[in-house]
């Protein structure tokens, strides 16, 4: 699911909630975000509704949603699960058992929030942040992690590419292939390699850019 499909899901999956706010849409379509934080707001006052209600169903449901949205590819839906839809339910007064509640990527990002909120961290995401030498699962293999841009590769001026190599895209997570010899382009279209011109980076600065090797 992309960012901008994230709102008509919810409103398809739930609803009821779209009878409660469909007069207010036409304020919250202009936000600068798109309308999806001002509607994630709202979700979240109305499971905690449901909640109160002794809705059960629907508010175990919207934690769901919310679980799935922490799982997507892309980073922007990502932070929409984490600072649009969780961080409204910081000031509830049963957020206390929410973690309870929560899928397992909800909860950790909760557990974030709140590190940030009580000023242990300096931002949200920082107790996650790869350090050289960790290894990560991604689709069923696992992966060193090398760092970030072409010092990452062993290389001071140009990126050295070769078939044991990964890059990551940071707005998609697409993983590249490093193989010199074939073309490749991520999900979003930002990471870009071509095989004839032996061009390879992305537009918004290679620092950007992850690398792994396949362990
Ligand atoms: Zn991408």
């Amino acid at each position: 699911m992309h960012y901008d499909e994230v709102n008509d899901a919810l409103f398809q999956a739930f609803p009821s909630f779209f009878e409660v706010i469909e007069l207010d849409l036409q304020y919250y379509n202009d936000d600068y975000c798109g309308g999806q934080y001002s509607v994630a707001a709202r979700f979240v006052d109305f499971l905690e509704d449901c909640h109160s209600k002794g809705d059960d169903e629907t508010y175990r449901k919207g934690l769901l949603f919310i679980e799935q949205l922490h799982q997507s590819n892309w980073r922007d839906v990502r932070e929409l699960a984490t600072v649009g839809y969780l961080e409204s339910f910081l000031d509830w007064s049963e957020k206390d058992k929410l973690a309870n509640d929560l899928g397992d990527e909800s909860k950790r990002w909760w557990l974030e929030l709140n590190l940030f909120w009580q000023g242990k961290i300096d931002g949200i995401g920082q107790s996650f942040r790869l350090q050289q030498g960790d290894h990560i699962e991604h689709e069923g293999k696992t992966y060193e992690y090398l760092g970030k841009g072409l010092k990452a590769t062993g290389s001071k001026t140009i990126w050295r590419l070769s078939p044991e190599l990964y890059f990551k895209c940071w707005n998609c997570g697409y993983f590249m292939n490093g193989d010199p010899q074939t073309d490749d382009r991520c999900l979003c279209g930002i990471l870009n390699k071509s095989s004839g011109y032996g061009r390879f980076g992305i537009k918004q600065g290679d620092n950007t850019i992850e690398v792994f090797q396949r362990v």
